[in-house]
């Protein structure tokens, strides 16, 4: 047999494995590489070829793949989550060694990380759960990498994983996130963050659109502009992109022939189902998430479109518009959008920080903004406020109380208001805009009407309440008194 030359694996050769592991052989780590489906090996190869003759070797069967990688070996799997990692773990765990390391580079669900780093563990095997955030582009070129697991594990591949991570100028977009499944944890909720700034901006769209009237240059022209500012970041760059590409089957622009129906994949709902089992309320992703369900019922939006006659709302928008001052509500948008993302990722760290409670994680939260401020779909300039204010204070109890922030916030609270009215009155839904500051309203409000809720709770259950003004708590026979 060949002596043994590869640094580090990779198994699964779509489109993020493929594109990783030539990243990973550009920064001259010598990687061999493994596809259930052959042919996937010979184009990897092909690629490393053309690609700048890059160090990759290429393996056709699990044995050969584990055997021509250095002890103690690391080995990458990046393929469908679900059964199909543990059909691919058992294929390569049997050919491993006790002190080599498995690293499911996956979108997976956090708990079968931690099912799967107990089996791995019985076998004498190290593992990690590393959310790889960037798409195509960023695996090739640089990701954000999340790895979460065994320390010794992350210690084994922290040179690689460092230089292959997208770079910032405070340093590579990773850092060991914890134990257990708390990489793809932060993943998943790195995902459900990205649902509601999509949402977000896709209601700005819809504002500046459908009240602003504005074309879909004009669009462009603003969202590049947005992107020179406080909202830089690539979801805010690629939209303005999208509006200046042309359909090439027919007039005008892509965009307007699109189908109105997302898709997803699930890892906004687990965000929305974690949020829901935590606690915690996160309403601007909850928002996107459902925006998402109603989309899907395209048929059903036309029914109820003719049921509620579009000609009626026509004129509302009509009204609406006639008394628009067009760059006021562009610079209106721009602040509600900001706010309105705020809140989300207030809703999001809070999330984060109620599961590393819970799991003794000790999440550093300054961190995770800081690798999110390169390689992933969420990158922005504004994630390096977030980093410095959980710096300023690692236990702060809200991004929203952040002497920063909150300084912000309270600038653009007319504009934020404005927007969301004038949207109401044309009958236009912002449901993320409205979340994030319902969600704002809520929390900054020091007493709220729960107490009603507490009184109809004790009234019909005999819940008990506690008081103001005394110390205990109370069951008052309400009917008797009424
Ligand atoms: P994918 O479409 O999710 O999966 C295709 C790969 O899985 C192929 O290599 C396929 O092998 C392999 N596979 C499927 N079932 C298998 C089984 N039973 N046994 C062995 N191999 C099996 O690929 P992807 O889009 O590159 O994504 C990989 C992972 O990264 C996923 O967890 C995904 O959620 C995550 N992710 C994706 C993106 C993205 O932008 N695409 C971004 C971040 C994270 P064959 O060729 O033999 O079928």
């Amino acid at each position: 047999e060949a002596a043994a030359v590869s640094r580090i694996g990779l198994a699964g050769l779509a489109v993020m494995g493929q594109n990783l592991a030539l990243n990973i052989a550009e920064k001259g780590f010598p990687i061999s590489v493994y596809n259930r489906t052959t042919s996937k090996v010979d184009e990897t190869l092909d690629r490393a070829h053309t690609e700048g003759q890059l160090p990759l070797t290429g393996h056709y069967t699990p044995r050969d793949f584990v055997l021509s990688i250095q002890k103690p070996r690391s080995v990458i799997i990046l393929v469908k989550a679900g059964a199909p990692v543990d059909q691919t773990i058992a294929a390569l765990a049997a050919h491993m060694e006790p002190g080599d390391t498995i690293i499911d580079g996956g979108n997976e669900w956090y708990e079968n990380t931690e099912r799967r780093i107990v089996e791995a563990t019985d076998k004498g095997l190290l593992y990690l759960g590393m959310g790889v955030s960037g798409g195509e582009e960023g695996a090739r070129n640089g990701p954000s990498l999340m790895p979460g697991g065994s320390y010794e594990a992350y210690s084994n591949i922290k040179d690689i994983v460092e230089k292959v991570a997208a770079q910032v100028e405070d340093g590579p977009c990773v850092t060991y996130i914890g134990e257990g499944g708390s990489g793809n944890f932060v993943k998943m909720v790195h995902n459900g963050i990205e649902y509601g700034d999509m949402q977000l901006i896709s209601e700005a769209y819809d504002v500046l659109k459908n009240v602003g009237g504005l074309s879909n240059t004009e669009l462009a022209d603003i969202f590049d502009e947005w992107n020179r500012g406080e909202l830089e970041s690539f979801l805010i760059e690629i939209t303005g992109d999208i509006f200046k590409v042309k359909d090439e089957h027919g007039e005008g622009e892509l965009v307007d022939k699109i189908l109105d129906k997302t898709g997803m994949k699930g890892t906004g709902k687990w965000t929305v189902q974690q949020a829901a089992e935590l606690s915690i309320a996160c309403p601007t992703i909850a928002a996107s998430l459902d925006c998402r369900f109603l989309s899907g019922l395209k048929d059903q939006r036309e029914a109820a479109a003719k049921v509620f006659t579009e000609a009626g709302l026509k004129e509302e928008v009509a009204t609406v518009r006639s008394g628009i001052d067009k760059k006021r509500l562009i610079d209106d948008v721009r602040q509600a959008l900001y706010a309105s993302k705020i809140c989300s990722y207030a809703q999001g760290m809070n999330l984060l920080r109620a599961k590393s409670d819970e799991k003794s994680w000790k999440l550093n939260f300054g961190e995770l903004a800081r690798i999110w401020k390169g390689g992933c779909i969420i990158r922005a300039v504004f994630l390096d406020r977030i980093k410095k204010a959980y710096q300023r204070n690692p236990n702060l109890a809200s991004l929203l109380v952040d002497p920063d922030f909150a300084k912000e916030m309270v600038q653009r609270q007319a504009a934020w208001r404005r927007v969301v009215g004038l949207a109401i009155s044309a009958g236009i839904s912002t449901p993320g805009m409205c979340a994030s500051l319902a969600y704002f309203d809520t929390y900054r409000r020091a007493r709220l009407p729960a107490n009603l809720v507490q009184a109809q709770r004790d009234l019909f259950g005999a819940h008990t309440y506690e008081r103001v003004d005394r110390e205990g708590s109370f069951h008052t026979e309400w009917t008797k008194l009424a």
